[in-house]
C-alpha cells in the first residue's frame, strides 16, 4: 500500500510553528519583514507572489511588494536591490523569476545580499550549500528533504535519481540528498535510457516540467516518488510530472500534485525568512 505524502498538511504544521516563532520574535522587538520584486506582468508569477503574501500574513511576517514595469532597466533593478540590501528593516529579499529577456537574472541574484537571499540562489549560498555550510537552502529542495524526514523515509545508502538539472530544483537537491548520504544520479534532456536509471532507484524526484512523464514501468516496486512538476493543461487542470494513478500502485510513498511539493516550497520560504530575521539580530 502506498502512503500519500501530505505536503499540504505538513506545510500547515510548519507555518503554525513559524507563527509561534514570529510571535516570540515580536515580543523581543524583532519584526521579520520580506520584500518581493516582480518585473513585468507574468500571470503565473502574480499567482506565486500572491501565495507568498498570504503565507506572510498568516504567519505575521511583514510583506512588501515592488512591482516594476517590463521595460525596467538592469540599472534600475540593481539600484532597487541595493536599496533593499541596505534597508535594515528588511530581512529577506526575493526576485520573482522569470525576468524579461533583456534582464540578466544571474547579475540580479548576485546583487542580493546573501544574508537576505531567502531563496538561496545567490552564488554564495549555492557555494555554501555545496560545502555543507550553514546557508539558505533553496526552498523546493529544502521542502523535499523535510518531507522525507517527516515520513522517516531512509536516504542513507539509498539510490536517489533526480530528473531535471535546473538551478532552482535539480542541482541544489543533489547537495541536499548527498548530505543525507544518498547515492545521487541526475538525469536531463540528453540522458539516454532514463527508464533504466529510474527503475533502479529507491527515491525518484521528477522535476522536469513534462506532464505524466514518469510512468509505472519506469519505477520499481516500493520506491518513493516525489513529483515537483506543475504543468497547466489546456483545460486549466494542474498536473505533475508523474502518472500518479498508475505509479502510486507501485510506490511506498508518493507526493500528489497539487498538495505535495508546492505548499512545502512556500513553507520553507517562510522558514528562511524567519531564519534571516533571527540571524540578522544575533
Ligand atoms: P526547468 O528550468 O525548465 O528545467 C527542466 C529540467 O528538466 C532541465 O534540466 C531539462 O534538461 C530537464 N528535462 C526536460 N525535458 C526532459 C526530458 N524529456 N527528460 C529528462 N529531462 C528533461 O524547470 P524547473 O524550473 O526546474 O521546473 C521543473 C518543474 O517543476 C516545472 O513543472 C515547474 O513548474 C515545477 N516547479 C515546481 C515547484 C514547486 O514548488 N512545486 C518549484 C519549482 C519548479 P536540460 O537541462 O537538458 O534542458
Amino acid at each position: 500500500m502506498t502512503e500519500i505524502i501530505d505536503g499540504k498538511g505538513l506545510a500547515k504544521k510548519i507555518r503554525e510553528n513559524l507563527k509561534k516563532d514570529v510571535d516570540e520574535l515580536k515580543e523581543k522587538g524583532i519584526f521579520p519583514k520580506f520584500a518581493v520584486i516582480l518585473v513585468g506582468d507574468d500571470p503565473a508569477s502574480k499567482i506565486y507572489i500572491r501565495n507568498k503574501n498570504r503565507a506572510c500574513n498568516e504567519i505575521g511576517i511583514e510583506y512588501e511588494e515592488h512591482l516594476l514595469s517590463s521595460d525596467t532597466t538592469m540599472e534600475e533593478l540593481l539600484d532597487l536591490i541595493d536599496t533593499l540590501n541596505k534597508d535594515k528593516t528588511i530581512n529577506g529579499i526575493l526576485l520573482q523569476s522569470p525576468l524579461p529577456d533583456h534582464l540578466d537574472i544571474n547579475e540580479a541574484l548576485k546583487k542580493i545580499d546573501y544574508k537576505k537571499d531567502v531563496d538561496g540562489f545567490n552564488p554564495i549560498n549555492v557555494g555554501k550549500l555545496s560545502l555543507g555550510q550553514d546557508c539558505f537552502v533553496s526552498c523546493t529542495p529544502y521542502g523535499i528533504i523535510k518531507m522525507l524526514e517527516e515520513y522517516k523515509i531512509p536516504t542513507e545508502g539509498k539510490k536517489a535519481v533526480i530528473i531535471g538539472r535546473s538551478n532552482i530544483v535539480g542541482k541544489p537537491l543533489i547537495q541536499c540528498l548527498l548530505s543525507k548520504n544518498a547515492t545521487v544520479t541526475i538525469c536531463h534532456s540528453k540522458t539516454k535510457d532514463i527508464e533504466k536509471i529510474t527503475k533502479d532507484a529507491d527515491i525518484i524526484v521528477a522535476a522536469l516540467g513534462k506532464s505524466n512523464f514518469l510512468k509505472a514501468d519506469m519505477v520499481k516496486e516500493g520506491a518513493t516518488v516525489i513529483d515537483v512538476g506543475i504543468n497547466r493543461l489546456e483545460n486549466g487542470k494542474i498536473t505533475g510530472d508523474v502518472d500518479f494513478e498508475e505509479v502510486s500502485k507501485k510506490t511506498s510513498y508518493i507526493t500528489p500534485v497539487p498538495g505535495g511539493v508546492g505548499p512545502m516550497t512556500i513553507a520553507m520560504l517562510m522558514n528562511n525568512i524567519v531564519k534571516a530575521a533571527i540571524d540578522q539580530n544575533k
